[in-house]
Order: C-alpha cells, then sequence, then structure tokens
C-alpha cells in the first residue's frame, strides 16, 4: 500500500510519514499542492492525505484536478479546526473522509486502514486457506496460530492477497511497498518473499515464482 501525504507542515508529516512507515505502508510526501498534483500524475497510491491549506496550489485545486482525471483514488482530508465551508466542499468534491487538526495518531490510522481497506475491496477478514488475515488490525494466523510477521510482510502479504492468482512483478512490489529516496532492491524483494514464503508454508500456503517476471499467491486448493 502506497500513501501520498500533501501537507506543508513539516512536523506534522515528518510524524505521519514514520508512524505510516512503521505500519508498513509506503509514503511519500509532498510539501505543496503542484508536488502533490505531479506526484499523482506519476505514482499508483492508494490513499492520498490531503491538508487543503496548502502552498502553489491549494489542496481542493488538488483533489479537483485528481477527480476531473476520473481517479477513484480514497482521500482523507486534513483541515483545521474553522475551516468548515472547506471541509464540506472538499466532501462535495469526492473527498472520502476528513480529519480536524490537532487529530490523534492512533484514529489517522484507523481511518487510513478503512479507506485502504475500502479501495482494495478487501473484506476485514480474508480466509486464504489455513490463512486468515485480519485487515482492521494486521495480523495473521494459520490454523488459529498468529504469525509473526514484519511490517514489510505484512505489507507484502497485503498486496498478494489484494491480486490472489494474480502475477505481481517485482516492479509493482518495489512501487507499492517503497517511498521516494527509499531504496529497495529486487534482490530486497526475493529475501523478503523468502521469508514470508516459510512463514506461510506451514499452513500450506503457497506463494509461486514466476521466473523472470514475479510472484502469484496460489488459490487454495479447497477452491
Ligand atoms: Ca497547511
Amino acid at each position: 500500500m502506497r500513501i501520498l501525504i500533501a501537507e506543508d507542515d513539516a512536523i506534522i508529516a515528518d510524524g505521519l510519514t514514520r508512524s505510516l512507515r512503521q505500519g508498513g505502508y509506503a509514503v511519500d510526501w509532498a510539501p505543496n499542492g503542484l508536488d502533490a498534483d505531479s506526484a499523482l500524475l506519476t505514482a499508483n497510491y492508494d490513499l492520498l492525505i490531503l491538508d487543503l491549506g496548502l502552498p502553489k496550489l491549494p489542496g481542493l485545486e488538488v483533489l479537483k484536478r485528481l477527480r476531473s482525471r476520473n481517479s477513484q483514488l480514497p482521500v482523507l482530508i486534513l483541515t483545521a479546526l474553522d475551516g468548515t465551508g472547506d471541509r464540506v466542499r472538499g466532501l462535495d468534491l469526492g473527498a472520502d473522509d476528513y480529519m480536524v487538526k490537532p487529530f490523534e495518531l492512533a484514529e489517522l490510522e484507523a481511518r487510513v486502514r478503512a479507506l485502504t481497506r475500502r479501495s482494495a475491496g478487501t473484506v476485514p477478514t480474508i480466509q486464504h486457506g489455513a490463512l486468515s488475515y485480519d485487515s482492521v488490525g494486521r495480523v495473521a494466523h494459520i490454523n488459529g496460530h498468529p504469525l509473526e510477521l514484519s511490517a514489510r510482510e505484512i505489507g507484502l502479504l497485503e498486496i498478494l492477497l489484494t491480486r490472489m492468482g494474480r502475477l505481481v512483478s517485482k516492479d509493482q512490489l518495489v512501487d507499492h511497498l517503497c517511498g521516494w529516496g527509499e531504496e529497495v532492491s529486487h534482490n530486497a524483494i526475493e529475501v523478503y518473499v523468502h521469508r514470508l514464503r516459510k512463514k506461510l508454508e506451514a499452513g500450506g500456503v503457497k506463494i509461486a515464482t514466476v521466473r523472470g517476471l514475479g510472484y502469484c499467491l496460489e488459490r487454495p486448493e479447497s477452491e
């Protein structure tokens, strides 16, 4: 899951970036509206966190341009306490949710989970053979036993689960797992996949390697 934060307040952006990265999301930061607009044109995101009071291009204009390109990307608006009118306009322009500053990080994270889940079209708990994945709490179980997964492994598992039975290339994995400035090589992706595969093996859940192309989470045999 890859998230773009459009926020000119570096302290807020930094706090958000850290906490979302800890949660296994890839995060990019755009400090003004123009940068946000061009990032949205060039990269694939799963969510936009949009401050309305942005320099160079106001947040509402970023949102308007996004929706005029027929993008369905979920948008979470951040507004100041007194910005009721902007908030309403934001929702009218197609924002999916909003939060008023100052906000609790825990609440924002919960809303991020809800929005990214909705956009991936996933249900709260995904059952896959012996594997069950709770996308609200972001924990996986095999036959009822909890799996210990790193943030990267959780990110990887989520991508594979939402594309079950389909090929996912290494470039797509890099794109979804890493934000700007984070260098993750294909070799590192291979290591993450190797680790996750080992952990899933116990439950008979298989990640197939399609040589030279990428990976595919095989459908459970019972289906
Ligand atoms: Ca601002």
